[in-house]
Formats: C-alpha cells, structure tokens, sequence
C-alpha cells in the first residue's frame, strides 16, 4: 500500500489547487490597457485595426476581423457561410458547445460526425456518409490544440462546394504541413478567453482571405450596418444602411490593447507549452491505468488543454472517483468534453445516444490535466505524482 490517499483523509500532494488552465498577465499588459484607457477611444479605435493587422500577420491571412467572443466569431462565420434554415453543418460531437450553437442560431442544423480514436478529431471517413443535398459547411475543430485532418476535409468540401470553417479556439499557433493554422480554409475562428493561448479578457477573431466573407463579418458584428462609424465619419454621410440582421459583437479598444501585448507573447508561451506537453508524455508514457493521444507527424501542435484517457479495464473504479481523487491531491483536473448532444439541449432537439461511438467512449474516459505557461517543472511533476498515487491505489 502506498500513502493514503487524499480523499481518505491522506495528507494531498499539493496544499493548494493547481488550475487546469489560467491567464498569465505581465506590467506591460497592465500598461497597454491603461494607456488605452486614457486615450480618446474605448471602442472600434486604432487599438481594434492595429490588433487585426498583427493576428492577420500571425497566422498568415489576408483579413482578420475581430469580435467580442469566440462564440461571436462563430456565429459571424456561420452567417457569412450563409448558412441558413434548412443548411446542414458537419461538425465534431467532441467541443465546445458553441462551435455546433453557432449552427442553430442560423437556423441550420448541426450534424455530427464521429472522431478518430487516436487523434481525436473529426474524421473525414465519417464524414463523408453524412453529406446530404443541404450539407452546407464543414465545421472542424483542433481538438487540444492539434490540427485535425484538413486535406482530407478540404477534398470532401472541394468536391461538394462546401464551406470549411474551422474552430481553432485550441490552436492558436498550431501548424499544419508547415502552413499556420488561419488561412488554411475559408474561415477560421479563434478565442481570446483567458485561458486560450491569448486572452483580451473576453474576444475573438474570424480571419480569411476572401474580402468579400471578411466584409460580411465586419458588418455583422456591428449590426449588419454597410459602414462603421469611423467610415461614415470620413465620408461625411448622414447616416449608415443596415444591410443585414446583424448584432453589437464589437470587440473594443481596452480589449485589443491587452490582446495586442498578449499577442506579443506567443511564441515564448506556445514554447512553454510544448516542454510542459513533452515532461507529461516522457513522465506518463509507462503509467499504468491511461493512455495519450498520438499527435501526427505533419503538425505543430498548439497545447491548448492535456487530456489523458483513463484505462477504465484496468482500474477498480469509475472515471468520476478517479476525477474526485486527483482533485482531492489539489490537481485541478477537468474534462473537455461530453458529446454535444448529450446535452439536454440537444437531447430536446432529437438527438439520441449512440450516434459516435468512438466519440462517445472517448468523452467517458477523458480527463484533462492542467496545462498553462506559468506551470513550473514541480508543478508538472505533482501532477504526475498524484496521478501515480491514484491510479496506482485502484489499479486491479
Ligand atoms: C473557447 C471555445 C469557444 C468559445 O470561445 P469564447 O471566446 O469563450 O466564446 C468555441 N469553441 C471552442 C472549441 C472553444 O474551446
């Protein structure tokens, strides 16, 4: 027998909770947001254009339009998709809620297809039974942060004239065959929620290099107004035409200025991700009681989040003991995510239990272990060691 375990009254590995993810803001982050808060402009100023000409420049795209969310960001993309009642779009049952919402605020419906069991991403192979005459857009996400199978998806979306629009609020700095991920589709979309790679607080982007989907985003989030303030003041006109339904998704200047600094430290905290990911796999590639997933040799993965897959053969109890546990010895750990439709939502919209297999055995054995760039070296090993004790305490 090992050390008693903390949620029998053991002494836990750590005394306070390590979070599965956080922010990591520094004085000059501070510095920008207060000069932009002394400045003439709070909202759609210098900050919002200078923000999205350095994204565009980050992730190799023509036009980045940034918004007040990632959810934004999706719903801006699905309405210039033009997806609409009646459209399908395929996407992972494996996300966040959002990437399928964005869908149904549209009025289409969202189809889901199964993952791979190794990669966990969407797979094109199922995919391809579920296109249908209304099957509008492909909605693939970069699951933890690896991008998933893009030629194969833009071959099924060529073939049909699908959109493809991908939901990389994970991979922000990932890398597919040596190109980075925001100009690889016709649109892709980002988060800047703190614990994204970087954070305005709240905020998102849509970045694509069609002038025509970039014009209709912009609109969008500002009502579905043809010209924003700034553009009608130049031109001296009276007043501006609402051109379609749009919504207040504006991101403003305070937010740009932090997400601008952020931006400034991407590379050093996609590092720090990366040597995070490699001491977890080198430290738990013998562990008994879980596994990993494979990440692929054509990419640069982006670490969002760390899941593990608990062997649940190979252990006497259930994920939900072993999750309690580990939080127990102050590992904050989490999971990312059940099926979408396994929401009541969902459940209300007709969709039933069974329809990814993979996806459903994948999402009960999940657990994601924390990962961000403050995580010291003996922040990653008590995570390995609660790990051990755990797993190792109810291995049969
Ligand atoms: C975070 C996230 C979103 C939503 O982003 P918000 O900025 O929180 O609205 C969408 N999709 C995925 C996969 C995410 O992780």
């Amino acid at each position: 027998m090992g050390e008693p375990l903390a949620i029998d009254g053991g002494r836990p590995v750590r005394s306070r909770l390590l979070p599965y993810g956080r922010q990591t803001i520094d004085d000059a982050d501070v510095a920008a947001v207060v000069a932009t808060l002394r400045s003439d402009w709070l909202t759609t100023g210098p900050a919002v254009a200078q923000f999205e000409r350095r994204f565009a420049e980050v992730v190799s795209a023509r036009y980045a339009v940034a918004v007040s969310s990632g959810t934004a960001a999706l719903h801006a993309a699905a309405f210039a998709a033009g997806i609409s009642p009646g459209d399908e779009a395929i996407t992972t049952p494996l996300t966040f809620v959002a990437t399928s919402n964005a869908v149904l605020y549209q009025g289409g419906r969202p189809v889901f297809a199964d993952i791979d069991p190794k990669r966990l991403t969407i797979a094109p192979a199922s995919i391809a039974p579920l296109l249908t005459s209304r099957t509008k857009a492909i909605m693939p996400v970069h699951y933890a942060g690896q991008p998933c199978d893009l030629d194969a998806i833009h071959a099924l979306a060529r073939a049909r004239g699908l959109r493809v629009i991908e939901d990389a609020a994970h991979a922000l700095g990932a890398e597919y065959h040596g190109r980075p991920v925001g100009a690889l589709s016709d649109m892709t979309i980002f988060s800047f929620h703190p614990v994204k790679h970087v954070t305005s607080g709240e905020g998102g982007v849509v970045t694509t290099d069609d002038a025509d989907l970039a014009d209709r985003v912009r609109r969008f989030r500002n009502h579905g107004l043809a010209a924003d303030a700034a553009a009608r003041n130049a031109s001296g006109a009276l007043y501006s035409e609402m051109v379609d339904l749009g919504f207040n998704y504006r991101i403003t200047d305070i937010q740009c200025a932090l997400a601008t600094t952020q931006l400034g430290k991407l590379e050093a905290s996609l590092a720090r991700r990366e040597a995070i990911a490699r001491r977890y796999r080198s430290a738990l590639g013998e562990q008994r009681g879980l596994t990993m997933p494979t990440t692929a040799g054509d990419v640069r993965h982006a670490w969002h989040i760390f899941p593990i897959l608990l062997e649940l053969d190979r252990l006497a109890v259930d994920r939900q003991t072993i999750f309690a546990a580990l939080r127990a010895e102050n590992i904050g750990v989490t999971v990312h995510y059940i099926p979408v439709y396994w929401h009541p939502y969902y459940e209300r919209l007709g969709y039933r239990r069974g329809l990814c297999p993979v996806a459903e055995d994948v999402a009960g054995r999940l657990l994601t272990l924390p990962m961000f760039p403050a995580m010291s070296d003996p922040d990653v090993d008590d995570v390995v060691t609660a790990l051990a004790k755990v797993l190792g305490h109810y291995a049969r």
